[in-house]
C-alpha cells in the first residue's frame, strides 16, 4: 500500500511532468473504483488546465482551471504512468511496470489525454483507488478531507497539537499515531520506526504521555522523529523516482527497507547503539508491531 512519502513521490513526479498541461481527453474504462465515479466526471475534466497538484494526507489533489480540484487516492495498488508521446521526450514515464501502465494493460482504468501529445495512465489492480472532483473553494467541507488530523511535517504538527489530540485518548501510542484524525497519512511501518527512534513503548497509552500543564518531553521526542521520518522516506523516494517497481503494490514496503530498524526484524538485534536487546512482534488491533523491549519503555 502506497504510505504517505510515497504518495507525496508521485505528487511531485506528477507536478513535474504534467504541470500547466490541458486535458484534452479522459477516457474511464469502467464505472468504478472503490465508489462510483461522479456524475458528468469526463465533461468536468476535459479542457481543464492542470495548475499544480498539491497532497493532503494520502490525497492528491490535482488542481484544475476553473475553480475545480480532482482528488485521487490511490487505495491499496493505484498507480499513474506518464508516457511521452515519443517525439518531444517528454514526460517519459517515471513510474513503471511491465504492461500496466502502458495504457492497454489489464488494469489500466483512468486515461489522459494531454495537450503535448502525452497521456497519463491510471492503473489500480484491487481498485481501492478513489477519484473524486470538487469545487476548490469548498475542500474543508469534503467528506474525505475535513476530519483528517494535521500533517506529519514541521510546521503543521508541532507538540502542542499532539499533545491536545492524545489527551484522554486511553489507547496505545501505536494506534494513536495510525488514527488520521489524530495525525494524517503515518502508515504501520513508519509508526514502529517512529517509536523506536523514540524510545517509546508502543502499548504504553496515549493519555499517558500527556501532562496537566505544559509538553511532556516523550511528546517533544516523538513528534521531532515523526518529521524525521517522513523527511528522510520522502528524500528516499525522490531518489527511486525512476525506478518504483511493486508493480501490485502489495511488496511497496515503504522506501527505506533497508534501513528499517525493527520493521520486519523480529528475533534479531536491536540496531540501536548500546542496546543489546532483541525486536519482538505483536499484534496491535489486527497489525504487527515490532519493537525492543529493552529500549522501549
Ligand atoms: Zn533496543
Amino acid at each position: 500500500m502506497p504510505e504517505l512519502p510515497e504518495v507525496e513521490t508521485v505528487r511531485r513526479g506528477l507536478e513535474k511532468h504534467i504541470k500547466n498541461r490541458v486535458i484534452v481527453d479522459i477516457e474511464l474504462r469502467r464505472d468504478n473504483l472503490r465508489f462510483p465515479f461522479p456524475d458528468k466526471f469526463e465533461k468536468t475534466l476535459s479542457g481543464k488546465k492542470i495548475i499544480k497538484i498539491e497532497r493532503r494526507a494520502k490525497y492528491l489533489l490535482i488542481r484544475l482551471s476553473g475553480g475545480k480540484t480532482w482528488l485521487c487516492h490511490l487505495g491499496m495498488t493505484g498507480r499513474w504512468t506518464l508516457i511521452g508521446d515519443g517525439k518531444k521526450g517528454v514526460p517519459g514515464r517515471f513510474i513503471h511496470g511491465a504492461e500496466i501502465g502502458s495504457g492497454s494493460g489489464p488494469h489500466d482504468w483512468v486515461v489522459i489525454y494531454l495537450d503535448d501529445g502525452g497521456k497519463g495512465v491510471y492503473s489500480d489492480h484491487r481498485r481501492f483507488g478513489i477519484m473524486d472532483v470538487f469545487e476548490t473553494e469548498e475542500q474543508e467541507t469534503h467528506k474525505l478531507l475535513k476530519d483528517i488530523g494535521p500533517e506529519p511535517m514541521p510546521g503543521s504538527l508541532t507538540p502542542e497539537i499532539l499533545s491536545n489530540n492524545l489527551r484522554k485518548r486511553r489507547i496505545p501510542i501505536k494506534n494513536a499515531l495510525l488514527d488520521q484524525k489524530i495525525v494524517a497519512g503515518l502508515g504501520n511501518i513508519y509508526v514502529c520506526e517512529i517509536l523506536n527512534r523514540a524510545g517509546i513503548s508502543p502499548k504504553i497509552k496515549a493519555e499517558s504521555l500527556v501532562l496537566k500543564k505544559g509538553i511532556s518531553k516523550r511528546i517533544e521526542k516523538i513528534v521531532f522523529e515523526i518529521h524525521s521520518v517522513m523527511i528522510e522516506a520522502i528524500d528516499a523516494g525522490g531518489s527511486t523516482l525512476q525506478d518504483f517497481r511493486g508493480v501490485d503494490g502489495d511488496d511497496a514496503l515503504g522506501y527505506f527497507p533497508n534501513s528499517f530498524v525493527v520493521y520486519g526484524r523480529e528475533g534479531q538485534g536491536c540496531k540501536k547503539k548500546s542496546c543489546n536487546g532483541t525486536i519482538k512482534r505483536i499484534v496491535q488491533s489486527n497489525r504487527s508491531t515490532f519493537f525492543c523491549p529493552k529500549c522501549q519503555k
